[in-house]
This record gives structure tokens, C-alpha cells and sequence, in this order.
């Protein structure tokens, strides 16, 4: 132990903090590195009228806890400096504050970058456990250095705004709405909303600038007529509004998985038990994917397809509405083909997309919008998956503003808080 606290040699440059000269350096008994530095800045400008102050005395004893040093804990000791104003009513005091740590902080700003860069998919638990550091100092922390609203002057453009809701709570009408931006392939944060009544999505879209409005260039969102009204409503017609495609492919698929369970459920009854234990590898194919099949799962579906026409109808037909989406179509093309495809529902045995063709139908303006530019709202739900993530992680996350923070800091804390150079491309 007594070698431990033996003074250690630790240039200053390494610390990499101005204006000071490091006085002493020691391990501690508990494997900390205690460095006592001291300002080698003479000016302290009064607080309170800004100009230079007379040497006072000193301030407050500081321990800063700053970046580890070969993985130990370090720990920066300070006594800054005071000066006292010639020029101020009652000669008021000032401290010093040097430019890397904050006025009564117990961080030291790289350090708190540190901290944040750590959060970044990640969870406050977690950093707690690797850092040793209270949970709700590092909210503080976040609080600190995270707006917890969008800040219009750091958006250019909103190019494709994305809205989508997600639920909190497994089973819970309890939704919450995202707001994106999308530009070149680069996604912002734009609001977390509780709820998605129409008037509360309207009041967010008034609050857009007017001058970022102009940059929309489309809105892109799912089937909720709250959502698409809002935005007509808001942003008049001269805004197209897309339904995600995606959103689109899951009400099909949906009607898919309803019409398998009867079939399988009339084919159980119907067959022997053995018949129907040798569906079992086509019922596996089925459950896996609706419409890539390989030459040999095509084999192995024939024994199912062959007692149920509905269903080897109802994938076929599947199969070509996504064809439709995936063909690089104009509108107008895209228009007819999937009124043709419509048509070809109705005329068939297949009541399974019923429902569906309603919706189709109902909306087939917007949902063919896409082929205006193929604004794939994949990324609103690339994005999604990404929240569902956050949501599992962050579990217990229902204050709205800290859930902005989190979103915001998974999209841009590797680029605001992390130093390496080398390595540009974090998606
Ligand atoms: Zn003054």
C-alpha cells in the first residue's frame, strides 16, 4: 500500500486541461489518481460588471471528477482563485471558473461528454453500474446538456416529416407520437407527443416555423385519418401526404395471418392427426415469410396450397400487390395497376382482404402518392424498431421530455460527444 501513494509523474498536457499546473499527483489508498493542480490564469473578471478584479483570497476547495487515466478513477483537486471588484457597489467577490468545468460542477465538462457518449444506447442504470454514479445525477446531467424540445435554428430543412405513434405500455392505449425529419438519409427528432388527437398534432405542425415548413417536402405517415387531416389541414394540400408503405404491407399481411389460423383450424378438424403433423413444414414457411419462397419451400408448400386454394390464392395475390409497390411505377400506373389488382380480388374466391380493399380504396390516393418520389417511410420504420429499443431499454420511461433527450441522444450522441476522429460513419 505505502508504494501505492508514492507520487506519480503525470504530465499536464495529458490531462487536457487549460490554464492549470498540476502541483501534486498521487494514487489514493482506493486506487483513485488525485491530482492537485492549480490556475496559472491570472484574470478574474467580476461577475457582475466584467472587468478585472484584484487578487482575494480563494474559493471552495474542488474535486472534479475527470476522464480515467489508464482505467483508474481521477480525480481532480482544486482550489481556485478569487479577485474582488474595484469598480462594483461593496466590492463584490468572483471565483474563478476555468473553462473546463462548470461553476460549482463536480464533473469536469470532458468528463460529462464522457458521460454522455457512455448514455448513448445505453441506460441510465447501466452507466450508474460502469461509472459509479447516480442515476439521477446523470438525468441532471442530460437535463444539463440535452434540449429537451427541438431546436428549430439546428434544423435546415425537415425534407420527409415522419409520424407514427407508438404505445408506451404493452397492451396500453397509452400512445405516444414521434415527429421526424428526414434529410438525406440523416433522421431528427422533432417531438415526442403524449397521445395523437388531431388538435394536439395540429397545434405541433402550427408550431413549426413557418420558413422550416416550406422545407417539408412530404408528409409520411401511417392509416390514422388524425394524422393525415392534421397535416392537410395545417400544411393546406401543397404538402403530399404519403401512407408508409409498410403500414400498408402489414394490414395485407394481417389479413394473411387471420385467414391461415381458419384454414389451419378447418384442416385440423378435417384431417387425420398424421395428415395434418405432414403440413407442419409448410405451415413453418408460411409462418416464417408470406411471399420470398426458394425452390424447395415452394415444393414444400404444394401438400398445403393443394387443401387450401384459398390460401395458395390469398398468398398469390399478396405476392403481386407487393410486386406492384416494388416496381419502380409512376402514379398513374401505379393507380391502375392496383385498381386492376382490386378487381382481381374481388372476382376471386378470396374474402380474406376484404377489409382491406376498403381501406385500399379509401385511401388509395395516398398510399399511390408513393410512387410519386418512393419516399420508403422504411425509415420511419427502421426508426421504430430503433424506439422499441429505447422503449424495452429505457422501461419506465414515461416522462415525454426525457424520452425526447434519449431519442435525441441515440441519433446524435456518437457525433456530438465522441472525440475519435478516424471513424466517421456511425450508422
Ligand atoms: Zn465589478
Amino acid at each position: 500500500m505505502e508504494q501505492l501513494s508514492k507520487d506519480l509523474v503525470i504530465p499536464v498536457e495529458l490531462l487536457g486541461l487549460s490554464d492549470v499546473e498540476i502541483t501534486s499527483s498521487k494514487l489514493s489508498r482506493n486506487d483513485e489518481i488525485i491530482l492537485c493542480v492549480k490556475s496559472t490564469k491570472s484574470e478574474i473578471a467580476c461577475h457582475r460588471c466584467g472587468k478585472p478584479t484584484r487578487p482575494h483570497g480563494k474559493g471552495q476547495p474542488l474535486r472534479l471528477r475527470h476522464l480515467p487515466i489508464l482505467g483508474k478513477r481521477t480525480i481532480i483537486v482544486f482550489t481556485p482563485p478569487r479577485g474582488r471588484c474595484e469598480h462594483c457597489d461593496k466590492n463584490p467577490t468572483t471565483t474563478q471558473t476555468l473553462s473546463w468545468h462548470d461553476r460549482n460542477a463536480h464533473h469536469t465538462h470532458a468528463y460529462e461528454e464522457h458521460l454522455l457518449f457512455s448514455l448513448v444506447h445505453s441506460t441510465l442504470a447501466d452507466v450508474e453500474m460502469k461509472e459509479g454514479i447516480h442515476a439521477g445525477v446523470i438525468q441532471h446531467l442530460v437535463d444539463k446538456r440535452i434540449n429537451n424540445q427541438v431546436d428549430w435554428k439546428s434544423i435546415q430543412s425537415i425534407g420527409l416529416l415522419g409520424i407514427d405513434e407508438i404505445s408506451l405500455k404493452k397492451g396500453y392505449q397509452d400512445y405516444l407520437t414521434i415527429v421526424t425529419s428526414k434529410v438525406n438519409n440523416k433522421l431528427s427528432i422533432l417531438s415526442v407527443l403524449r397521445g395523437r388527437e388531431k388538435s394536439m398534432i395540429k397545434g405541433f405542425f402550427s408550431s413549426i416555423p413557418k420558413k422550416k415548413q416550406k422545407t417539408i417536402t412530404a408528409v409520411c405517415c401511417d392509416l390514422y385519418v388524425g394524422y393525415m387531416n392534421a397535416a392537410k389541414e395545417v400544411f393546406s394540400y401543397e404538402v403530399p401526404i404519403v401512407t408508409d408503405r409498410f403500414h400498408v404491407a402489414k394490414l395485407y399481411s394481417g389479413c394473411l395471418v387471420e385467414l391461415r389460423k381458419r384454414e389451419l383450424k378447418r384442416l385440423r378438424s378435417e384431417l387425420s392427426t398424421e395428415d395434418y403433423q405432414s403440413l407442419k413444414p409448410a405451415i413453418r414457411i408460411l409462418v416464417k415469410c408470406q411471399e420470398l419462397y426458394n425452390e424447395k419451400e415452394k415444393k414444400q408448400l404444394q401438400p398445403l396450397f393443394k387443401l387450401s386454394s384459398s390460401l395458395k390464392a390469398a398468398y398469390r395475390l399478396a405476392r403481386q400487390l407487393t410486386g406492384i409497390f416494388n416496381r419502380k411505377h409512376r402514379k398513374p400506373k401505379a393507380v391502375k395497376e392496383i385498381t386492376q389488382w382490386i378487381d382481381g380480388v374481388s372476382q376471386s374466391e378470396v374474402t380474406a382482404f376484404d377489409g382491406f380493399i376498403n381501406t385500399l380504396s379509401t385511401h388509395l390516393d395516398t398510399i399511390t402518392n408513393y410512387f410519386i418520389s418512393r419516399h420508403s417511410s422504411g425509415f420511419v420504420e427502421g426508426f421504430n424498431n430503433k424506439l422499441k429499443v429505447i422503449k424495452r431499454r429505457c422501461y419506465g420511461i414515461y416522462n415525454i421530455k426525457h424520452f425526447f433527450q434519449r431519442i435525441f441522444l441515440d441519433l446524435e450522441g456518437y457525433r456530438l460527444f465522441y472525440k475519435n476522429q478516424s471513424i466517421t460513419n456511425f450508422s
